[in-house]
């Protein structure tokens, strides 16, 4: 049980997202009484922060440390991750018909992904609890985000994979020097290896048992959004869902910045959509036919490999997110997810992998749909790099024609230019 010694430090306990329960904020993640996921809670009241104590601040998402659950900074494994460009996409918007567009554009990390965020905390958290090994399961970018910080930590790292995610992903975590457990099955399989691994070891599974420290990473995408409008809310939050986690995790941030007087308690509606590819949209299919329970997909099947968790972790919390925001739910099809990933990078020079394009096609949809009202400020959570997964557009980019170095060939190529007046 929690007690006084935890009063002067920012973590307060772990609790049980489902009995309440609380634990001594150690190596933990389900709790005793129930098996429910345990959350991070903090000594709210001890920790004054405002407006403008962030706004000098090294542009990383450590510039929220009062937030984060790092007791002591020398602990800090950082790569610079965060702060990244929250980006006005007037071009997407016009030929849209939107107004207020915007882009997060998380793929500007160091390994290309907004897994930096998460990976980072827990390699930290790993560190302060003087772990000697970390790892995690992954559907590709966690791997990199992971190998890369435990490279900054000088700690061996453990990637669980699917063997048959994007080959630039396993060649980029192989290059931090992590080993690399391709597993012969599904992300649900090299999950529970990866759980049954941290059961017999004293390893920090960054997304396993090291989870309630993880998530905590991933709601600096909350609070940068709000920093970056100045502090006002968007109306619309699309969110690309595999795990849940990372949608859940904004709320939480959302929730956490009202709590502390940096937003207006009436500033909270805002709506939230989840997006995931068909072939694996468990909790899309879930809320778009009010159940409350997911029904796992057993054999995943899209191009938004990253987005592929057939047995989501926090899909019933993820589910709830979206009731409470009055939310929506799109599963755009691998045509409709190459088409968008295309569409972001001619409109806005913004090239993403296959979750990215997830968004932008779910966000296509709900406009088609009149779901979204022109003057809506939205915003588009973009969290991966275009290449790390080149495959997934390879049919649509071919070099059409080769040239001999001859300047007579390229002038019947390129259409004559007209000046500028
Ligand atoms: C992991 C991942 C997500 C979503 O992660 P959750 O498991 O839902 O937290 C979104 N986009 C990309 C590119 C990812 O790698
Ligand atoms: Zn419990």
């Amino acid at each position: 049980m929690s007690n006084s010694s935890n009063s002067n430090k920012k973590v307060k306990a772990l609790r049980c997202r489902e009995c309440n329960a609380e634990y001594e904020p150690m190596l933990k993640y389900i709790c005793d009484e129930c098996l429910g996921p345990l959350d991070v809670e903090y000594n709210l009241d001890s920790i004054k922060v405002s407006r403008n104590t962030f706004a000098y601040r090294a542009k990383n998402y450590w510039r929220y440390i009062e937030l984060l659950p790092i007791e002591d900074a020398r602990n800090i494994v950082s790569l610079d991750a965060g702060f990244t460009p929250l980006h006005r996409a007037d071009n997407l918007a016009d030929a849209l018909g939107l107004k207020h567009l915007y882009i997060k554009n998380d793929s500007m990390n160091p390994t290309f992904s907004f897994k930096d965020r998460p990976a980072g905390v827990a390699v930290s958290k790993a560190k302060e609890l003087r772990l000697n090994a970390v790892g995690c399961a992954s559907t590709g970018n966690l791997a990199s985000a992971t190998a890369a910080h435990a490279s900054k930590a000088k700690m061996p790292c453990y990637i669980f994979a699917p063997y048959n995610i994007e080959h630039a992903k396993i060649a980029q975590a192989l290059s931090y020097g992590a080993e690399f457990i391709a597993v012969d099955g599904t992300y649900d399989d090299a999950n529970r290896l990866a759980m049954q691994v941290a059961e017999h070891m004293n390893i920090g599974i960054v997304n396993v048992n090291l989870r309630p420290y993880y998530v905590e990473g991933s709601k600096t995408l909350a609070y940068e959004v709000l920093e970056q409008l100045s502090w006002n809310m968007p109306d619309h939050l699309i969110i690309p869902v595999a795990s849940g986690a990372m949608l859940n995790a904004i709320c939480k941030g959302l929730e956490e910045m009202r709590m502390l007087g940096l937003i207006n308690n009436d500033d909270i509606d805002v709506r939230i959509t989840a997006a995931q590819g068909k072939g694996c949209a468990p909790i899309v299919d879930a809320f778009k036919n009010n159940r409350d329970e997911i029904i796992p997909v057993e054999n995943p099947s899209t191009i938004a490999k990253s987005l592929a968790i057939g047995d989501p972790g926090d899909g019933i919390y993820a589910l709830r997110r979206l009731r409470q925001f009055n939310g929506y739910a799109e599963d755009p099809d691998d045509d409709e997810i190459v088409d968008a990933i295309l569409m972001l990078a001619r409109h806005e020079g913004i090239f993403t992998e296959p979750a990215g394009g997830v968004v932008i096609a779910a966000l296509k949809r709900l406009v088609e749909q009149g779901k979204i009202d022109k003057d809506e400020h939205v915003v588009c959570y973009i969290t991966g790099n275009g290449l790390k997964a080149i495959d997934a557009i390879d049919d649509r980019v071919k070099i059409s024609r080769i040239v001999k170095p001859m300047v007579e060939e390229v002038l019947s190529i390129i259409p004559q230019q007209q000046p500028h007046i």
